[in-house]
């Protein structure tokens, strides 16, 4: 159970944040309970994506990578109770078998369900909240190792709080979610000078379900994309060679090592984005 000694450094996904932990992954929720009750300062970690110190300690970590899933659902009212170290891009593989999707999601699926979820991981969308809006209930194990039930009814303090707690209130071992039925998205990448969207964002971000754009300090052009609810066929993305994602960190290494290159390499990046649509 205990997979690392305190001499080994644990690094979140950029490497901005390190410790020394001893770091135990339980199979079960006994054993989980169990390290609970015989250490005092705990920490829990999911897919190590944030950014501050909310997960960094030398003294204990837990990754709840065992607790995958999901454990219930409920077809009239669209939830489902998921254990909490399901990585969101595995969620979506588990929903459809019952004919659920989750209501939105942040710009990378690497997170797990309960650290995208105890930071408020949100998703663009002007009508849309943070996926912590969509926790119906969730079971916590405090400090104690008791199990805590928390929603509306009962331990309703807890349940408000808990829903963006940084770890701070206990282990979250599952969590139920307000879900919706399975919806088809229609994905358009396309350049569009700044200028242009300067003057219409304000518009165009109640036209379209979702709105985000990458601006190219060095150059006038922004790479923008809409994502919208559509009832068109499935429309396969067509993956480019170089990926944009394989261009994006050649060029920011590039820049890293040479920053006067720094100007050319954006506009560059600019006349690489080809107009893309997909739809899945
Ligand atoms: C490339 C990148 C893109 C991102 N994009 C977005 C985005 O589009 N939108 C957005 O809002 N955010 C975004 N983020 C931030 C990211 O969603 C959050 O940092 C999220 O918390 C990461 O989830 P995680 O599973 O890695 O959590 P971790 O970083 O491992 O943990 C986050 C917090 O959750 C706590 N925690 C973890 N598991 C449990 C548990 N079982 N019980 C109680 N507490 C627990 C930890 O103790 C910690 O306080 C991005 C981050 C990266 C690196």
């Amino acid at each position: 159970m205990k997979i690392q000694q305190a001499d080994e450094t644990w690094r979140n996904w950029s490497g901005s944040q390190h410790g020394c932990p001893e770091i135990f992954k339980p199979k079960k929720i006994y054993e989980l309970q169990n390290i609970v009750k015989s250490h005092a300062q705990i920490r829990a970690v999911g897919a190590g994506h944030s950014f501050s110190a909310l997960v960094k300690t030398d003294a204990v970590l837990i990754n709840l990578d065992h607790f995958k899933g999901v454990v219930a659902f409920d077809e009239n009212r669209t939830q489902c109770t998921v254990q909490v170290g399901t990585r969101l891009y595995d969620l979506g593989e588990y929903l459809a078998p019952i004919h659920q999707a989750l209501a939105n999601q942040g710009d990378i699926d690497q997170q797990s369900l309960a650290g995208a979820i105890s930071t408020g991981t949100h998703g663009t969308g002007i009508d849309l909240p943070c996926l912590s809006a969509f926790v119906e209930a969730f079971e916590l194990l405090t400090a104690e190792g008791e199990l805590l039930q928390c929603d509306r009814q009962q331990n309703t303090d807890i349940f408000q709080a808990g829903r963006v707690a940084l770890g701070s209130l206990g282990i979250l071992t599952k969590i139920t979610l307000q879900n919706r039925p399975r919806y088809k998205l229609k994905e358009q990448i396309r350049l569009c000078p700044i200028q242009e969207v300067f003057a219409n964002i304000d518009q165009w971000k109640h036209q379209h379900r979702h709105i985000e754009f990458w601006a190219f300090l060095h150059s006038d052009q922004v790479m923008l994309k809409t994502l919208d609810e559509t009832d068109e066929a499935i429309q396969p993305r067509q993956d480019a060679w170089p990926s944009e994602d394989a261009l994006l960190t050649l060029c920011s290494e590039l820049t890293r090592r040479l920053p006067a290159a720094n100007s050319y390499l954006q506009k560059l990046l600019s006349v690489f984005v080809k107009p893309t649509c997909y739809v899945d």
